[in-house]
């Protein structure tokens, strides 16, 4: 039997997207659940890919034969002939692939159309000016999609019509003004083609067919496809829809329109919809008008609103997702043309996914898969701070939300340019359309003075989740001029702007923007997922307020608190600096006793900040060289005080310039008119001892050096220090009443001998402080897990670490001998290219060499310690990729910088609900 390449809306099988396409699996299922969906079929993508394949570009044997099949089955259900001079039959030829692309790839309308046929549509339906206008579309759409004509030509045309019958919209132009576009655009397409236009509707439509096809692999699709990471596997070739044409734009009882059936940038459970009356499909999209908010119908068309509502609770209630659909009033007739799942933003993704839960349309565990972890990003997006005082100069249609500021510019090659060399951007357009996508790449937010809520600008800066205002119809652009018009004010290429897409205005310059705040259905979510999931997320904090931020986003502790970054704070670097160059013990003692204050208060902020959630300290871990200036810095200070002591002499001094020398300046107005030599000398001892340090301590090879528990082990004070401070800090919690969970970590250990000095150092240390506070301190000790060593030898370092922690960033530097900054400029972009490696291993954990390094310590080390707690920290704790593997393995928590932990939350959840493989989901 001959393979089957075209199937009938009656027939197809509405799961199969992969073979229909999205578009055409949906017109499958819609017909099939009884919604009124004009007759068609659809030509499979298997028959796309072997056409593309095929060196001479032709269909596969039999497409056409079964397309002729199927046309006559449509000429029977309509009762109209294909080429007909009575009741000429019109169709559409859509694409629509398994993913959806809106806007990238191509569409026919009114196809069939010919000489014979129009005279024949005129009769029918008595409308001739409807009639041209169908001919005109058809013309220009079937002169670009098919023959490859360019808009200009059509587009001047028009114009020029326009103007001569003194009119600003195409609804203006009369049957006798279109009739004589058309036959001007026959002319164009003669003259570009060198061609007649082609009359036989067989002939189109095979024409039509392969050109649809053909726009599978136009470089709109491709690119979008390589932007959104549309591999072969998700989608592969388009299917072809061919659809009875019905008309919208038939008069004032015709309509065409899009709805949503939820509020797509708020969630609102409210249909959404814009439409035009008396129109085709295409306008709404393209913004030639701008359309009237749906709630308008009610009052313009009653019945056929009710009509509309309930073909939105059936849509939803099939689909269980927000749809986003099509639909054209012919004569009073309501026809759904399309509908597929909605593209929202985070916002209306969460708000929906909760509320859909909640009305038991879905159940919690398909409200936590919907949703992707990584677009929750988009709520922590920027909006503009209430207390700005900017006026905005114009309002449009608030399409997209969140904020943003960049420089305006007008044309979208123009904001590649200008992206690309790193500046923020805006792009202002009149609308936009598919051929723009790389500027809205480069942009970091999108204005237009036309179109509504469902034109492409509107819908493609949503789905990438960027600010926009659309339909800002006070503001003139002339992209000739580079420049837009706004009242009294004009905004050149290159002047900063500041779009909200939340409220829909736009502002001159750069107007100050805060954080986002949580929704409370963001709230519930993730507290569903927190149920779900079987790890714990843990947050990256080195301060108080990282802390509360941390606890803001829903940490369950910290995972890493660095303390060297205590060590940086300005004040203190030279108490630090002082330890670190200090020449016996007793003058470094004497700086630590200042720094063991400091560093008790650090802790007691983060205990208090916490309580009770656990808190982990790592000791110190970075060579301490990187506390001092680099040699070649210390050097030419040298040489300036030298320089500055031979040339001024004997003269009183400030003690703030001396102070200013000593911090490395020479430029100080003071330092030259009151330097006195006796101090700059000093200040030269000074910088002498430290350059010897500094020389002392130059290492080949610092990271794999002197450094971490190495360092910690060769000068136990300091570690004793910061022990000491941990300790206290919390000895002083618990005497405040609260209820605290230390854990100290030790970096960079290789052999359990390491963790046991350190140990014992704790217990002593310990002893002392529980004596001296009179208290009984509950905290539990570990070892980072991040030198390939210590994988090995996990099962041991169990015996004295209470946890692990894995520090990825490390353990892939040594699993791979890559140091990140060579490897990421030198050779892995190279790698990554050439699928040498698949990923950047610093970005996306390395599941086969440093995963399996994991998997074995996490075994060996419960094997030792039934349950021993092992965690992640570092870059990798807030990718859900990386969650999911760390779910996998066993591991008890991920810890993560603070704005990526509801990220990871869900991320969590996800991996726990995949991994409980749809079944016996926890106890949603
Ligand atoms: P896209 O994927 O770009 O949305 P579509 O194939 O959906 O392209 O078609 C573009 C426009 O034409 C849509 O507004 C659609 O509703 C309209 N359209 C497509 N087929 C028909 C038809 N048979 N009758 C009326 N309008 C149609
Ligand atoms: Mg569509
Ligand atoms: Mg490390």
């Amino acid at each position: 039997m001959e393979k089957t390449f075209v199937y009938a809306f009656e027939e197809g099988d509405g799961r199969n997207k992969m073979l229909l396409g999205g578009k055409g699996a949906n017109l499958c299922e819609m017909t099939q659940i009884g919604l009124n969906v004009p007759p068609g079929f659809v030509i499979s993508t298997e028959a796309c890919l072997a056409y593309l394949a095929d060196p001479n570009r032709e269909l596969p044997a039999g497409v056409m034969d079964q397309v002729r099949m199927h046309v006559t089955g449509l000429e029977r259900k309509t009762g109209k002939t294909l080429g007909g001079a009575d009741n000429p039959l019109l169709v559409s030829v859509r694409s629509g692939s398994a993913m959806s692309m809106p806007g990238m790839m191509d569409t026919i309308l009114n196809l069939g159309l010919n000489r014979a046929t129009l005279e024949g549509l005129i009769r029918q339906t008595g409308n001739e000016r409807f009639a041209y206008d169908a001919y005109r579309r058809f013309i220009q759409l079937f002169g670009k999609v098919a023959l490859g004509v360019a808009d200009e030509p059509f587009d001047e045309v028009f114009e020029a019509a326009k103007q001569s019958a003194g009119v600003k919209l195409d609804v203006g132009l009369s049957a006798r003004d279109l009739e004589g576009i058309c036959g001007q655009f026959l002319e164009v397409v003669e003259r570009a083609t060198g061609a007649p236009f082609p009359d036989d509707p067989h002939a189109q439509l095979e024409i039509a067919i392969k050109a649809v096809f053909n726009s599978w692999m136009g470089k709109r699709a491709v690119d979008y496809r390589r932007e959104f990471h549309i591999t072969p596997a998700m989608a592969n070739g388009t299917a072809v829809n061919v659809v009875t044409m019905v008309f919208g734009n038939m008069g004032e009882d015709s309509a065409t329109g899009v709805g949503f059936t939820r509020y797509p940038d708020t969630g609102e459970n409210r249909m959404f919809g814009e439409y035009l009356v008396n129109a085709q499909g295409e306008d709404v999209v393209a913004g030639i008008r701008t359309p009237r908010p749906i709630d308008a119908l009610a009052e313009e068309m009653p019945e056929l609103h009710r009509q509309l509502v309930e073909l939105r609770d059936k849509l939803e209630s099939h689909y269980r997702e927000v749809q986003d659909f099509e639909f054209t009033i012919e004569k009073g007739v309501l026809y759904c043309l399309q509908t597929r799942n909605g593209k929202m933003n985070a916002q209306a993704l969460v708000r929906t996914s909760v509320e859909m839960a909640n009305e038991g349309l879905i159940d919690r565990r398909q409200a936590l898969l919907r949703i992707q972890p990584q677009a929750l990003e988009q709520m922590l997006f920027p909006r503009l701070a209430p207390m700005a005082s900017h006026r905005p100069i114009a309002r449009g249609l608030p399409a997209s939300p969140g904020a943003a500021a960049g420089r305006a510019v007008f044309d979208a090659d123009r904001a590649e340019q200008l992206g690309r060399g790193g500046q923020p951007v805006i792009l202002v357009r009149e609308e936009t359309k598919p051929e723009d996508i790389h500027g809205f790449f480069a942009s970091r937010g999108i204005l237009t003075s036309r179109g509504g809520k469902t034109s492409h600008a509107a819908v493609v800066a949503r789905g990438m989740g960027k600010p926009c205002v659309a339909g800002a119809e006070g503001i003139h652009v002339d992209v000739r001029m580079r420049q837009a018009f706004v009242g009294e004010h004009t905004i050149r290429e290159g002047d900063l702007i500041t779009l909200d897409g939340t409220t829909g205005e736009v502002y001159l310059g750069e107007v100050p923007m805060i954080e986002a705040e949580f929704s409370p259905e963001l709230d519930t979510l993730l507290g569903w997922a927190d149920a779900a999931a079987g790890l714990r997320v843990m947050a990256n904090a080195d301060t108080p307020e990282d802390a509360e931020r941390a606890l803001r986003y829903g940490a369950m502790g910290i995972g890493l608190c660095r303390t060297e970054r205590m060590f940086n704070a300005t004040e203190r670097l030279p108490t630090v600096i002082e330890m670190i160059v200090a020449e016996s013990p007793a003058d470094r003692q004497h700086a630590l006793d200042k720094l063991l204050p400091m560093q008790r208060e650090d802790f007691r902020g983060l205990f208090r900040a916490m309580a009770p959630r656990p808190v982990t300290i790592r000791l110190l871990d970075p060579p301490i060289h990187e506390f001092l200036p680099s040699e070649q810095q210390l050097v030419e200070e040298i040489d300036r005080l030298r320089h500055l002591r031979d040339t001024v002499q004997g003269m009183n001094i400030l003690s703030d310039a001396v102070e200013f020398i000593y911090r490395g300046g020479t430029d100080h107005p003071s330092v030259a008119r009151l330097a006195d030599p006796r101090l700059v000398e000093e200040a030269i001892d000074k910088k002498e001892t430290m350059l010897r340090k500094v020389r002392a301590l130059h290492e080949v090879n610092p990271m794999l050096g002197h450094r971490g528990v190495r360092l910690g082990l060769t000068f136990p004070e300091i570690y004793t220090m910061q022990i000491r401070a941990i300790l206290e800090a919390a000895a002083e919690c618990l005497q405040e009443g609260l209820e605290v969970h230390p854990e100290i970590m030790v970096p960079q250990v290789c052999t359990v001998q390491e963790l046991k000095r350190v140990k014992d150092l704790v217990s002593f240390i310990r002893t002392d402080v529980e004596e001296r506070y009179g208290v009984r301190l509950a905290f539990r000790f570990g070892s980072m897990l991040e030198v390939v060593r210590a994988c090995m030898r996990a099962g041991s370092l169990a015996e004295e670490a209470e946890f692990f922690s894995f520090g990825t960033n490390d353990l892939t530097q040594a699993a791979f001998s890559f140091s990140r900054e060579d490897a990421e400029n030198k050779f892995l972009p190279m790698y990554n290219e050439h699928g040498i490696l698949q990923d950047n291993p610093f970005e996306v954990l390395d599941v086969k060499g440093v995963g399996r390094l994991m998997e074995l310590a996490v075994e060996w080390g419960r094997a030792t310690r039934p349950d021993m707690k092992v965690g992640i920290c570092g870059e990798h704790g807030g990718h859900p990729a990386s969650i999911a593997f760390c779910h996998r393995v066993g591991l008890t928590y991920v810890s993560c910088s603070a704005p990526r932990v509801p990220i990871a939350r869900l991320a969590a959840a996800q991996a726990a609900l995949d991994a409980a493989g749809g079944t016996g989901t926890q106890s949603l």
